[in-house]
């Protein structure tokens, strides 16, 4: 089985590699290394089943290539992190819609089915929770950058969809919930490898808003394992997945038990949203997924437990940090 990962240098497709290879596949990635970094994959590249391309998934002729060699495609590629997405907003639109049709449109020419990546934004600013994949969408309005990146996904989606209905091309949607663990990076907003290393180096731990804002975090390996299971499930075919974890925890107490998993002297402080995004800036207050769909048609259920997450991750910091990186 010959496998193309889009985004294949970045945090989760690194992950996604390696299962994969593991399993015995050739695994072919592509990645700009916009966020993804060749760090990401350096363990990987001794395999004699892995090879990279340092490209961005907007050039078609290398696409093309990589689409037409591979069985499946697995689409990760995308612009990610709520901070990235506001000071960016050009680069987010341009690249979830455009990455994504170019993915599409090669599938469809040469009939390989694709895994679309998608996002639990794409609920938006709703309250109705847990979510489940049919539940309508709340979003705010286009002047507030944020939910360009909701929009952007969605259209991703519904493109993915109208390919499987009018064309019969294989497509599958897997919505991720707060994907977390080692190599992600806190360069673009996400809150738990900002906070673990403020905790680390005994700087304040910077908690936006109220700090009451609820999130489930999943590890990045329940993640990958879903997306591998879902490539292999023809029922999955034509459908929408939720994949995360249901346990969630206020951001204010996320803080306190990264300071205390730590042993870090930092205080908590909290930053208004405005300060932290931009002005106007909307948070979602809280975001729970309803797995019972993904439990039903490939059995999933996340194993790692939030402790378990945060100590791996910390683990992960204090190694990087001993070997100066
Ligand atoms: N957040 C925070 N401090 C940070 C970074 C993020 O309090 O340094 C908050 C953020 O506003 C959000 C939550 O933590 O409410 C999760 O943020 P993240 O960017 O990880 O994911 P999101 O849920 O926004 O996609």
């Amino acid at each position: 089985m010959k496998v193309l990962i889009t985004g294949g240098a970045g945090f989760i497709g690194s992950h996604l590699a390696e299962l994969l290879l593991n399993k015995g596949q050739e695994v072919y990635c592509i990645d700009d290394l916009s966020t993804g970094r060749l760090q990401n994959v350096h363990h990987l590249r001794q395999n004699p089943r892995f090879h990279l391309a340092v490209e961005t998934i907007l050039n078609e002729s290398v696409m093309d290539r990589l689409v037409s060699d591979c069985d499946v495609i697995y689409h990760l590629a995308a612009a990610v992190g709520v901070e990235l997405i506001v000071k960016s907003p050009v680069e987010t639109i341009q690249r979830n819609i455009l990455g994504t049709d170019v993915v599409l449109r090669l599938a469809n020419r040469y009939l390989r089915r694709v895994l679309i990546t998608s996002t639990s934004e794409i609920y938006g600013k709703s309250e109705a929770t847990p979510f489940r994949e049919d539940d309508d969408r709340v979003l705010g309005p286009t002047t507030k950058s944020r939910w360009s990146y909701s929009c952007s996904k969605a259209i991703d989606e519904f493109l993915a969809l109208a390919y499987h209905k009018e064309k019969n091309l294989q497509t599958i949607i897997m919505r991720l919930f707060n994907t977390v663990g080692p190599r992600q990076t806190g360069r673009y907003g996400m809150v738990i490898p900002r906070l673990v290393q403020q905790a680390l180096k005994n700087q304040p731990l910077t908690v936006y808003g109220d700090g009451k804002q609820v999130r489930c975090f999943t590890y990045v390996q329940d993640v990958v394992a879903a997306a591998a299971r879902l490539m292999e499930t023809p029922k999955a075919i034509g459908q929408v997945f939720n994949i995360g974890n249901t346990e969630g925890i206020a951001i204010g107490e996320l803080a306190e038990k990264i300071k205390a998993l730590t042993g870090s002297k930092s205080e908590i402080v909290l930053i208004p949203y405005d300060k932290a995004y931009e002005e106007g800036f909307e948070d979602m207050r809280i975001r729970v997924p309803d797995l019972s769909k993904a439990n039903r048609v490939i059995g999933y259920e996340p194993k790692v437990k939030l402790d378990e997450i945060l100590k791996r991750v910390i683990e992960y910091f204090r190694q990087q940090e001993e070997e100066g990186r």
